[in-house]
């Protein structure tokens, strides 16, 4: 999480400096993927959808490498120009070749597409993933910067 997202969530300031400093102290040693030093902190989300209603929930914060993390966000991956680079080191990481990836991205594509119809989500943050004093009011601030972007999106 960059400094100019954090800004986007409208947090106190109290809450912003919570998270900052809890963010910069996360441990960095070892990608949880593939083993190599880690560099960034990613978010571990889980999905659910009932009656037409998502629900998206970080259950938890993970180390990744840079490589790693690409590999994790290959829609970024694409518009930033380095799928190539991103499929590539699926491909290594899973021991696999270049063609099982992309069938393999194939189906998350359209589990992606199945989520993406859903129009009405809600945040939640697992208990533990965040510390207590700040955890109510990010996943407060994520919740309204998602009606925020889902009002746009209609008025668009
Ligand atoms: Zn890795």
């Amino acid at each position: 999480m960059s400094t100019s997202e954090l800004s986007l969530l409208g947090l106190e300031p109290r809450v912003a400096e919570g998270l900052k400093s809890f963010w910069r102290a996360l441990p960095r040693d070892k990608c949880v993927i593939c083993g190599s030093k880690a560099s960034d902190i990613d978010e571990f989300w889980s999905y659910h959808v009932d009656s037409g209603r998502g629900l998206a929930r970080i259950v938890s914060l993970r180390s990744l490498c840079g490589n790693c993390h690409l590999a994790k966000h290959v829609g970024y991956a694409n518009v930033t120009g380095r799928l190539s680079e991103a499929l590539e080191h699926l491909a290594r990481i899973n021991n696999s070749t270049l063609s099982d990836v992309y069938t393999h991205l194939e189906k998350i594509y359209e589990t992606w597409r199945s989520l993406s119809s859903i129009t009405n989500w809600r945040i939640e943050i697992s208990e533990g993933v965040l510390p207590g004093d700040i955890r109510a009011e990010v996943e407060n601030a994520l919740n309204k910067l998602l009606e925020k972007n889902r009002w746009k999106r209609r008025n668009l």
